[in-house]
C-alpha cells in the first residue's frame, strides 16, 4: 500500500505560539479533522515532539538559546522545530510518502545568533542537521515561496556544500537578485498573482531540481502570500495545491517523492485553513475540496507579468538551465 503523508501538530502551538501566527493553526488543524482529511488512510497524524537542545547547539550559539527561552515562545519554539525534524526523520526513513509539519513558530528568519519576524529556531536548519548526522544525509533543495527573505535559512546554512536554496521574496526591485550555483534569490514583484508566480515556481523548481538531483525538497510555505494574508504577493487559494503539484513532481522525479513541507508565515484563519487542507490533499493524492470564501486569482497587469517573466529568464541564464 501506498505510505501516508504524514501531519504533525502540537496545541501548543496555538496556546504559546507567536500571536500574530498561532491564531491559525488550531482552526486550520481543526479544519483537517472537520473534512475527514485526518481519517482518511492516506494520512497519518503524529503529534509533534520538542526538539533537543544538543540538536539546538548544532545551528544556533548557546546566546541565542537563552534568549529564546527568555522570549516566552521558547515551548512552541521547541515543538515547531520538533515538528519539522520529525517530518524529516519520517520522510527519509520511509515512514511517509511525504509531510506536512505545522509550527506555532515558523523558523526561516531565525539565524545562528539572531531571531526576528515571529522566527526563533530554524526549523529546516534543524531538520537538516539530524538528517546529515544521524543518516549521512547530504544533498538538500530548499524552496522558499514565503513572500519573506529566508535570511536565517541562508546564514544557518549557506556555508553548507550541500544545500541548495531558492529563496523567492515579494519585492519591487527589478534586477538585484543573487544567483550562484546554490543560491538564488528571486526578487519576484509583489503585486504577482497566481499566474506569474506559479509559474515562476514552475519554471524554476523543475529544472534545478533535476540538476541539483537532491536526496530531499523542502518546502518552506507562508500563507502570507495570500491576497487577503499579510505579505507581498497577491496569490489566491488555487496557487498553493498548484505548487504542491510541482513540488510533488520534482521530488518524484529526483528523490522518490521526499518532500517534506513546512508551515512558515501567514495569520488570516480562512487562508489558513483552505491553503493547508489544499496542500495537505494534494500531498495525499486527496480531491481538494471547494473554498467556502471568495477568492478569484487577482488579475495581473502586463507589466507585472513581464517583470516576473524577465527575472526568471535572467536566473536560467545565469544557472544555465532549460526553460521549462
Ligand atoms: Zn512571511
Amino acid at each position: 500500500m501506498k505510505k501516508p503523508t504524514l501531519i504533525l501538530y502540537h496545541p501548543l502551538m496555538a496556546v504559546e505560539g507567536y500571536p500574530v501566527l498561532a491564531g491559525r493553526v488550531q482552526p486550520a488543524f481543526e479544519y483537517l479533522q472537520e473534512t475527514g482529511t485526518l481519517d482518511s488512510t492516506h494520512v497519518k497524524f503524529e503529534e509533534a515532539p520538542e526538539t533537543n537542545e544538543k540538536l539546538l547547539l548544532q545551528v544556533h550559539t548557546p546566546r541565542h538559546i537563552r534568549q529564546v527561552k527568555g522570549s516566552g515562545y521558547d515551548p512552541a519554539s521547541l515543538v515547531s522545530a520538533g515538528s519539522a525534524v520529525r517530518a524529516g526523520e519520517a520522510v527519509w526513513q520511509g515512514e511517509a510518502a511525504n509531510a506536512f509539519a505545522f509550527t506555532g513558530c515558523a523558523g526561516h528568519h531565525a539565524s545562528r545568533d539572531s531571531f526576528w519576524g515571529f522566527c526563533y529556531y530554524n526549523n529546516s536548519a534543524l531538520l537538516v542537521r539530524h538528517l546529515q548526522q544521524a543518516h549521512g544525509v547530504k544533498r538538500f533543495f530548499i524552496v522558499d515561496t514565503d513572500p519573506h527573505p529566508g535570511d536565517g535559512t541562508r546564514d544557518t546554512l549557506g556555508e553548507d556544500e550541500g544545500i541548495y536554496h531558492l529563496n523567492f521574496e515579494a519585492s519591487f526591485r527589478e534586477s538585484m537578485d543573487t544567483v550562484t550555483t546554490r543560491h538564488v534569490d528571486v526578487p519576484f514583484p509583489s503585486s504577482s498573482s497566481d499566474e506569474s508566480f506559479v509559474d515562476a515556481v514552475r519554471r524554476l523548481v523543475l529544472p534545478w531540481a533535476r540538476r541539483i538531483r537532491p536526496d530531499m525538497i523542502l518546502w518552506n510555505m507562508g500563507h502570507d502570500a495570500h491576497a487577503l494574508d499579510y505579505g507581498g504577493f497577491n496569490l489566491s487559494l488555487q496557487a498553493f495545491p498548484a505548487m504542491t503539484d510541482i513540488l510533488l513532481q520534482a521530488a518524484e522525479e529526483v528523490c522518490s517523492g521526499r518532500l517534506v513541507v513546512l508551515l512558515s508565515g501567514g495569520s488570516e484563519v480562512s487562508v489558513a485553513k483552505h491553503a493547508i487542507s489544499g496542500i495537505v490533499r494534494k500531498l495525499a493524492r486527496l480531491p481538494t475540496l471547494p473554498a467556502d470564501v471568495d477568492d478569484e486569482p487577482i488579475k495581473e497587469s502586463e507589466d507585472t507579468k513581464r517583470v516576473g517573466r524577465e527575472i526568471v529568464n535572467r536566473i536560467l541564464t545565469e544557472l544555465e538551465l532549460e526553460d521549462n
